[in-house]
């Protein structure tokens, strides 16, 4: 088969309803494919009048990469108007979305691959510029568009049965490095990242599930959370019929706490400093906090001299002790009995005889027992909301630091939101 060689050039660049004008591809610099549309009429959306051909503005666009090189594609856009004076109409731009959306500078098929290798491959903006040959904007503002498109389909969130809250910094931002957080809505059971809201406190995520609606806060049973008051606020007012659960690993940690802040106090009140190389308590430190059972003997030994010579009065032991026994308490399995123990432990901590950050761990244990206790029944934890953290360290890499809120949104929920990638083909970039 025959093609002369104008139909050859648009079979290679691929695009419908274009002819190739001309290319033009130098030693060096992208490579430059001029093109115009085939309309030859177009008709006023007025009065319907057959248009006046007026003008030629030329856009240039980023494309797909081509044989190793950046591409342009060259678009001489016509301009038409309405031939009649009385027409409010006057004169318009054509616009082709095949060829590329109305706001963007990229064509509408490299808008589309951007977005599958920033948002999927979680690749970095600036690697995608090099090899386009264009700047970080141009990508990003892509990536924005049709990534907005594919997190706001509202098949993406479906039915919740299990949902986690969880403060999550985002960025540090301006000349003190300010911090600024943000929460994540996860859902436990699938694992898969709901969506971010900012700010920490409980405006955020109200906001959110209000939006939502009833019928689905009503669906969600279980809801877990750190030790916050904002968040057990949240799921107080919007999500009343939910389990409320403590998040396990958040209780251990806030332990830990405890156990190095009386570290930290007595090793000052005896010695008179902060913690020196030397020092038996500031040695101790990391045999403090690592669990009793990954202790070997030796280990436990060198513990327990560290202590002799640096405790007297036994107030890290105690404060040992405490973290050991609340990291017991996920080793009982009997959900009756798990109220109980809890609140027995809560008022435990609290004796006259324990250091002072120990019976404010023990107040602690008292006011959220409940949450504390529903682990024993559901077994649903923030688990898998770490897991989506882990997930996100790569796109944080990429990004060397969000600056923008949106952008850390559309990134994060490209990424661990499971958008439904077949969409990508064709959804219309916002
Ligand atoms: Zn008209």
């Amino acid at each position: 088969m025959e093609l002369d060689p104008t139909r050859m050039c648009a079979l290679l660049v691929g695009l419908p309803d274009v002819f190739i004008v001309a290319v033009d591809a130098g030693l060096t610099g992208p490579i430059r494919v001029h093109v115009e549309t085939t309309a030859t009429v177009a008709f006023c959306a007025g009065c319907g009048s057959r248009a006046w051909s007026k003008d030629r503005p030329v856009v240039e666009l980023v494309d797909l990469a081509c044989f190793g090189r950046p591409a342009r594609l060259v678009w001489r856009k016509r301009r038409w108007r309405c031939p009649n004076s009385w027409c409010r109409v006057g004169s318009w731009t054509e616009d082709a979305p095949g060829i590329a959306p109305a706001r963007l500078a990229m064509t509408d098929r490299a808008g589309r691959w951007v977005t599958a290798q920033v948002g999927r491959c979680a690749r970095s903006v600036n690697e995608i510029a090099v090899e386009l040959g264009c700047d970080w904007h141009t990508i990003n503002d892509a990536v924005i568009a049709y990534g907005t498109a594919l997190v706001d389909d509202p098949a993406r969130i479906g039915e919740v049965t299990a949902l986690g809250l969880d403060e999550v910094l985002f960025a540090r931002l301006g000349r003190w490095r300010t911090q600024h957080w943000s929460t994540q809505l996860v859902d436990v059971r699938r694992g898969q990242l709901l969506d971010v809201v900012p700010g920490r406190n409980a405006a955020g995520p109200s906001a959110w599930l209000a939006e939502r609606g009833e019928a689905w806060c009503d669906r969600v049973e279980w809801a877990t959370l750190d030790l916050s008051g904002p968040y057990r606020r949240v799921f107080d007012t919007m999500t009343p019929t939910a389990i409320q659960v403590a998040d396990p690993f958040h209780l251990v940690k806030l332990a830990n706490q405890k156990l190095d802040e009386v570290r930290r106090r007595v090793q000052n009140e005896t010695l008179g400093h902060r913690g020196h190389k030397n020092d038996p308590l500031y040695r101790s430190r990391r045999l403090l906090t690592k669990a009793d059972e990954r202790l070997d003997d030796r280990g436990r030994t060198k513990l327990m001299g560290l202590l002799e010579a640096g405790d007297p009065r036994g107030e890290v032991r105690m404060a040992w002790h405490a973290k050991e026994v609340v990291r017991g308490l996920y080793e009982h399995h009997d959900p009756d009995l798990a109220l109980e123990f809890v609140t027995r432990l809560g008022a435990d901590l609290q004796h006259d005889a324990c250091p002072p950050e120990v019976r404010q761990l023990g107040r602690t244990i008292v006011r959220w027992r409940t949450q504390i206790a529903a682990w024993h029944q559901a077994h649903v934890s923030n688990g898998p909301t770490e897991a989506v953290n882990n997930l996100l360290k790569r796109v944080k890499r990429a990004a060397f630091g969000f600056t923008s809120f949106r952008n850390y949104r559309i990134r994060t929920l490209l990424y661990a939101g499971k958008p439904n990638w077949d969409l990508l083909a064709t959804i219309t970039p916002r």
